[in-house]
């Protein structure tokens, strides 16, 4: 039976990726297909309609919200290309065009549509493109033409160009950090896109930029300063006419000229309100500048407080954080806690192919030394010996139980519960930031009846440490994901900008 109207027709798919110019190793089209956080699909070049939903039906990602969208509202949603890896190095061009001409391909394929649902990113930068979101919207408008609107997400990572928002006609981004609002801005985006092609709103999108980045850590949105923005922005936007206010933090370790923070204000057809409150949020973030500089603790210190005081305690690995494209085999913080003979400890996680491999020849319950970490490049500190034995051998899947991208699959690759003289390292062969407790559990590790939890992460991992945590230290650990700006050899960003100017 047909339905009275016919089905909006709306198109979605995605090529995104954060991308760490710091990083000395390419981000190539393996990395699209075997990575991680890559869903299972990516493996064989891109998603297939029944791929994307099978991966994403249910779980609160982006991509879930848009599926929950379609069926709130009755459009139908048609996948093109789903490519997702994880942050690490400038995108390769082979893989960027590969993936961009599928995508082009499968929307060519669809044939006619009412609008498009992207899902990008915002922080990616590849060999060719450096604007490589631009890209992909400019193409995108190419092929669609004028008259159909193409409204996409974005992470509160983006670095937004003002080729993006000529392109868009909305765009929509994340408002948390820890991201746990992924599958209501998805719903948002579609809400957006539907009544634009309905003709009930004709977005009008301003952005302004404040010469400003703020360091990764400085980005949290639990606690001033950036709470008191994100405060703002929510007053904003719930005043009349306007549709949306993005923050997009940005991704700070992006060297490229539209990094920095960039206030986005939507409004219904009122470009001059969209101005005013843009440069009124701009001058809030602007005032906060130097709120946002965080200090972290120097590792001895760190370690000594933590073995002090009583756990669980969070050290948080701020340098090599893999969701910012750290290599995730840093080996100060461990080096440190080894030396201080730690206890009752969890190193969640150190990726080290060559290590887990090693320990399951040897098998579970065997004794052996492992050179482990600092593998990668010459930033997160050498190779370190340690003797322990073999815990547990893992296939390291697990689902998402926690407040970020609940029920999502996670992929560590084969994983290796080494235990060395009371400090457990999770060996694993993928980067994975741990961002979920199912990660210790899913390797019978119960995190909250640990001392110290030694994370990988700048933020993402307070969403489910927070709850179990008596206290949680930032260390200074050395790196590509630290938060001293000025530690890196920027020569893209615009200058003066704040911190790395005194302005
Ligand atoms: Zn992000």
């Amino acid at each position: 039976m047909r339905l009275e109207a016919p089905c909006l027709r709306i198109a979605t798919g995605t090529i995104l990726h954060e991308t760490n110019t710091f990083c000395v190793h390419p981000t190539t089209l393996d990395n699209f297909k075997y990575d991680t956080l890559a869903p299972r699909s990516v493996r064989t070049g891109y998603l297939n309609a029944k791929d994307f939903f099978e991966e994403y039906a249910g779980t609160k990602s982006i991509a879930g919200g848009f599926i929950d969208a379609s069926k709130n509202l009755g459009f139908e949603l048609i996948p093109t290309i789903w490519a997702d890896a994880t942050p690490g190095g400038t995108v390769s061009s082979e893989a960027f065009d590969y993936l961009l001409s599928a995508l082009l391909t499968e929307l060519r394929k669809i044939g006619r549509v009412d609008g498009v649902l992207l899902g990008l990113h915002g922080g990616g930068y590849s060999e060719t493109h450096n604007d490589l979101e631009g890209k992909v919207l400019k193409e995108v408008r190419a092929m669609v033409g004028e008259d159909t609107p193409i409204v996409s997400t974005l992470d509160l990572h983006a670095n937004v160009s003002q080729l993006m928002i000529d392109t868009a006609d909305a765009l929509i981004g994340y408002d948390t950090y820890p991201h746990v609002d992924m599958y209501e801005r998805g719903l948002e985006a579609a809400n957006i896109l539907f009544s634009t092609i309905k003709s009930r709103v004709e977005p009008a999108m301003v952005m302004e930029k404040p010469p400003l980045i703020i360091s990764l850590q400085g980005q949290f949105t639990g606690k001033h300063p950036m709470s008191k923005l994100m405060e703002k922005a929510h007053e904003v936007e719930r005043e009349d006419g306007v549709l949306n206010v993005t923050v997009s933090a940005s991704f700070p370790l992006t060297d490229c000229v539209d990094t920095g923070i960039a206030l986005i204000v939507t409004t219904n057809n009122n470009p001059k309100l969209a101005e005013e409150k843009a440069k009124q949020l701009s001058d809030l973030a602007w005032s906060l500048r130097k709120d946002f500089l965080v200090k972290p603790t120097p590792i001895k210190q760190a370690v000594q407080e933590a073995m002090g005081t009583q756990g669980p305690v969070i050290l948080a690995d701020i340098g090599d954080n893999p969701g910012a494209g750290g290599p995730t085999d840093g080996t100060a913080l461990l080096r440190a806690l080894v030396e201080a003979e730690a206890k009752n400890t969890v190193i969640a996680v150190m990726r080290d192919p060559e290590a887990v491999s090693k320990a399951i020849q040897a098998g579970v319950g065997s004794q052996v030394t492992l050179k482990v970490g600092g593998k990668t490049d010459k930033f997160h500190g050498d190779p370190l010996e340690i003797i322990g034995y073999v815990r547990l051998i893992s296939d390291g899947v697990f689902r998402n139980r926690g407040p970020m991208a609940t029920g999502a699959e996670m992929r560590m690759g084969r994983t290796v519960v080494f235990d060395s003289r009371g400090i457990e390292v999770i060996l694993t062969e993928l980067r994975m930031q741990p961002m979920d407790l199912q990660l210790y559990r899913s390797v019978g590790i119960e995190p909250s009846e640990k001392q110290i939890i030694a994370v990988k992460s700048s933020v993402h991992y307070r969403a489910a440490h927070t709850p179990i945590a008596k206290k949680i230290i930032e260390v200074d650990t050395p790196g590509i994901t630290g938060p001293d700006l000025k530690r890196y050899p920027f020569k893209k960003v615009r200058r003066p900008i704040f911190p790395l100017d005194d302005i």
